[in-house]
């Protein structure tokens, strides 16, 4: 790494640092090198606070809300972890590092995408994280229960194929909204229904598919 772009990895993090108050998902954040998950033409601007293209018409997330969202997740070592919406598949290697015992599937409806990123995912010998190609139900039923689920695109509303494949006690974070502005809901399957907090605005681009968003223009059109 440059020195330019070292010196502002550290400048990143000591602002996360102040701004998201949970260490073991920043060391996860800082163990993963961004600068690897954004295309080649953006490597300096790896590590400012911000999203960046990743083509398709997607993002990559800025790294203020990779740190929040995660750690509203909180997932444990031994989690088995769904993620939906791979993108650049960096947010996959930060669930991998924390759910170091258990397992994390990733799913993503752009078939380039996954694949690239779980190429990426192999490079850095993530072994426990694999990246899929999304099937015709929302989320991973076959490998279904999951104990926390993220999902890093926006929906109109909790997605009940989501919530299903949630374990008794599983977590289930997504950004939950209109297509410009979003919620962060935090919803945890107890035995008896679910329980769902908000933790503050947040801004994705669209959830496709069937209890989501139809595809648009601008988007990539699968
Ligand atoms: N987590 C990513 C950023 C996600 S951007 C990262 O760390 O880089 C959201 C992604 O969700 C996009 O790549 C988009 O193609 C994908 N997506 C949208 N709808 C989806 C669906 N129904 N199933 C799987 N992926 C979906």
């Amino acid at each position: 790494m440059t020195r330019r772009l070292s010196d502002a990895k550290d400048a990143l993090f000591l602002r996360l640092s102040g701004q998201v108050r949970d260490s073991p998902v920043l060391t996860a954040m800082a163990e993963v090198p961004r600068e690897l998950f954004v295309p080649p033409g953006l490597r300096h601007r790896a590590y400012t606070n911000e999203p960046l293209p990743i083509g398709f018409g997607q993002t990559i997330s800025q790294p203020l809300m990779t740190a929040h969202m995660t750690s509203v997740l909180r997932p444990t070592p031994t989690d088995r972890v769904l993620e939906v919406g791979t993108g650049s598949g960096y947010q996959a290697a930060v669930l991998a590092l924390l759910a170091r015992r258990g397992s994390v599937v990733t799913v993503e409806r752009i078939p380039a995408l996954a694949r690239h990123a779980d190429e990426m995912l192999r490079f850095l010998g993530l072994t426990n994280v694999r990246a899929l190609e999304s099937g015709p139900t929302l989320g991973c039923p076959e490998k279904a229960p999951f104990d926390a689920i993220l999902v890093t695109a926006a929906a109109p509303r909790l997605p009940h194929s989501l919530v299903d494949q949630l374990a008794v006690g599983g977590r289930l974070v997504i950004p939950v909204g209109s297509r410009e502005n979003q919620e962060l809901a935090l919803a945890i399957r107890t035995g008896e229904g679910l329980s769902i907090k908000y933790r503050g605005g947040c801004r994705f681009v669209p959830l496709v598919g069937e209890e989501a968003w139809p595809p648009s223009s601008g988007q990539h059109g699968l």
